[in-house]
């Protein structure tokens, strides 16, 4: 399962996960596979991108951790980022309100370095264009 997961270099939802899991290995019920995934999930092996209802896996190692993820727009990919932060604050101040804390997630979006590298380098193509057959006034 982790290495079907692994293999996509894209988060994967758990229908595609069942999809390649029954191209590799035949027919694969779904109850197996969303059970598999909040194991994964719970022993920190992969991660829930909540908004997305995918799932990506987890390269920090295998020590429990709640994960900060940077989900970029514009190419769809999802990066881990160490982030104990979370647990030192956000998880104290709960359970200073004596509130059990079961899932933490930070998602945090917006364009990832390659991308805004792309679109910066379209907008100076666009604006070098522009000022080249810029009509005389
Ligand atoms: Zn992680
Ligand atoms: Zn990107």
């Amino acid at each position: 399962m982790l290495e079907t997961q692994a293999g996509a270099d894209q988060p994967l939802g758990a229908y595609d996960i069942i999809t390649r899991l029954a191209a590799a290995d035949g027919r694969v019920a779904p109850p197996t596979v969303y059970r598999a995934l909040d194991f994964l999930v719970g022993q920190s092996f992969a991660h829930r991108v909540y908004s997305k209802s995918v799932f990506v896996v987890c390269r920090a190692g295998d020590v429990p951790h709640h994960a900060a993820l940077h989900l970029c727009r514009a190419c769809g990919r999802v990066v881990e980022v160490p982030c104990d932060l979370l647990d030192h604050q956000v998880v104290a101040r709960a359970v200073g309100a004596s509130f059990s804390v079961e899932t933490l997630a930070v998602e945090v979006r917006g364009p990832c370095d390659a991308c805004s590298e792309r679109a910066r380098s379209g907008a100076a193509f666009s604006a070098a264009f522009a000022a080249k057959w810029r009509r005389p006034d």
